[in-house]
């Protein structure tokens, strides 16, 4: 590996010491999870999972990635207030995905009514690997970009410090000079301030919207408290919580239980299963509301799959951002191979070839959260199974993207230490702010790299699979 850690992974001792290290380092420094069996309470907590060893990201590429991200910022935003693309692009998906349709209903229903809310505000994570070509050389390719509770902005800020230590006790004193700092949560802080700022009632709160179950509280906390250091006032609140809670005045201004709101950040659905009838209202009742909401339903709905794929389609970036040619060529040139399964030739042809070759491509529900994506073998049963059916426009197809693994030791509790083959997937937060027409924050908020062992094809560190890690640059 290009970061050269080779010495370190044949000195086993010196791991043992550095690992046990890197634990108390991780636990000083709030990078923090509750644990699976007490995920009500912060009594007992556990580490959040990292990797022992920073791992080597090619320079070029991540300032490529931090370069791209306003551009990314700029497309969300600009989806998000395109009608006629949204309904164009989502036709044939809400005709078979129930989740996405119901979405799409809310959204309409919230246009038909008229918008009241005049303060937009995004944060996003666009997610990149590392493609490695025939040539050797590696290329930024994304995987995803997450409209919606995009998380780890505040465990991540707390990861490079563990690192630097790490590197330390290794006896590497100076490339753990070379880490670089990095606080996405105070960038999303930022956006989140902003937001409120512009909503222009200091009474008001900001209401993180937040699972039933929060093992990832700590992530949250990081962030709300950069809000409380600011004087802003933040409130925990669930779904079910805002049906029996929420209320709207006459001018659509959200209360909770008397409690102005004027901004809702989601930490919270993105995934089909936490609605029931209660909370679909709930929803509702969010969008319709003056409040800024992060995401807003049209931005949420710019984050899935379909929109995606279609995004690659020739002339539909030159289409979305009219006179940004630069912004069009730089997003362009992070896009793997994406492919429509509607009905028709088109969706046929790479349906076709998607069966005779499974292990080129991975196969995509309109889903977040990981674990729902299809690979190989189980990607040409399902393939299969569906090609002649409406149901395959639910899904898209999309090229494997092929990273170098690199040797590393995934850190997790109550599990041995081992050196495992990994490859990594880098983050950028993105965060903006609109007001009206007016565009009057467009950032990228810092990074998250998140690294798993290759034999995962799937899955994030919320779904078990992936661990914290921190860019060592080459
Ligand atoms: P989700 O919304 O569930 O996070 P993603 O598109 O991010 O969906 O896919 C989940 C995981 O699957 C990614 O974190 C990555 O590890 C893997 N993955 C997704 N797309 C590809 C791809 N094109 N090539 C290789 N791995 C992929
Ligand atoms: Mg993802």
């Amino acid at each position: 590996m290009a970061a050269g850690w080779q010495d370190v992974v044949r000195d086993a001792a010196a791991v043992r010491e550095a690992a046990a290290v890197a634990v108390d380092a991780a636990l000083l420094a709030g990078v923090l999870m509750r644990t699976g069996e007490q995920p009500h309470a912060s009594d007992v907590v556990n580490y959040a999972p990292f990797t022992l060893l920073p791992s080597a990201v090619p320079r070029a590429l991540f300032e490529q990635a931090y370069t791209v991200q306003q551009d990314f910022n700029l497309l969300v935003d600009a989806i998000s207030q395109n009608k006629e693309f949204l309904e164009q692009t989502l036709a044939s998906t809400i005709k078979v995905d129930d989740f996405t349709a119901r979405l799409f209903r809310i959204y309409m229903q919230v246009l038909e009514e008229g918008l009241a809310q005049t303060v937009f505000l995004g944060i996003n994570r666009s997610d990149y690997m590392f493609d490695c070509g025939p040539d050797g050389r590696a290329a930024l390719r994304q995987i995803e970009i997450n409209t919606i509770a995009a998380s780890f902005g505040g465990l991540t800020s707390r990861t490079t410090d563990v690192h630097r230590l790490v590197l330390k006790v290794l006896g590497k004193t100076e490339e753990a000079s070379h880490l670089l700092p990095n606080n996405p949560a105070k960038g999303l802080a930022l956006g989140i301030a902003k937001a409120w700022q512009l909503y222009g009632s200091q009474r008001a709160v900001v209401m993180f919207l937040v699972e039933e179950v929060q093992r990832n509280i700590f992530d949250q906390r990081c962030v709300e408290n950069e809000l409380w250091s600011r004087n802003i006032r933040v409130v925990r609140k669930r779904f079910r919580d805002v049906f029996e809670q929420g209320s709207l005045d006459a001018s659509r201004r959200l209360y909770m239980d008397g409690q102005e709101v004027a901004v809702v950040y989601y930490r919270e659905g993105y995934v089909p299963q936490v609605y029931d009838q209660q909370n679909w209202e709930a929803r509702l009742l969010l969008e319709r509301s003056r409040a800024v909401k992060c995401p807003d339903i049209a931005t949420q709905l710019a984050g899935t799959k379909k929109v995606q794929q279609e995004l690659s389609r020739q002339g539909v970036l030159e289409e979305l951002l009219p006179g940004h040619p630069e912004a069009v060529a730089r997003v362009r040139a992070t896009f793997a191979g994406l492919y429509s399964l509607d009905e028709g030739e088109e969706g046929d042809r790479i349906a076709a070839t998607a069966i005779a070759d499974p292990d080129r491509f991975v196969l995509k529900p309109q889903r977040e959260g990981g674990g729902n994506n299809l690979y190989g073998e189980e990607l040409r049963e399902v393939l299969e199974k569906i090609k002649d059916s409406p149901e395959r426009t639910s899904y898209i197809l999309m090229d494997k993207i092929r990273p170098q693994p690199a040797l590393n030791y995934l850190l997790r509790a109550h599990s041995p230490l081992q050196v495992s083959e990994c490859i990594s997937e880098l983050g950028i937060f993105g965060v903006y702010v609109r007001q009206g027409q007016q565009l009057v924050l467009n950032e990228a908020a810092g990074h998250l790299l998140r690294t798993k062992a290759v034999e995962h094809a799937d899955g994030g560190v919320a779904a078990g699979v992936a661990v914290l890690d921190t860019p060592y640059l080459v």
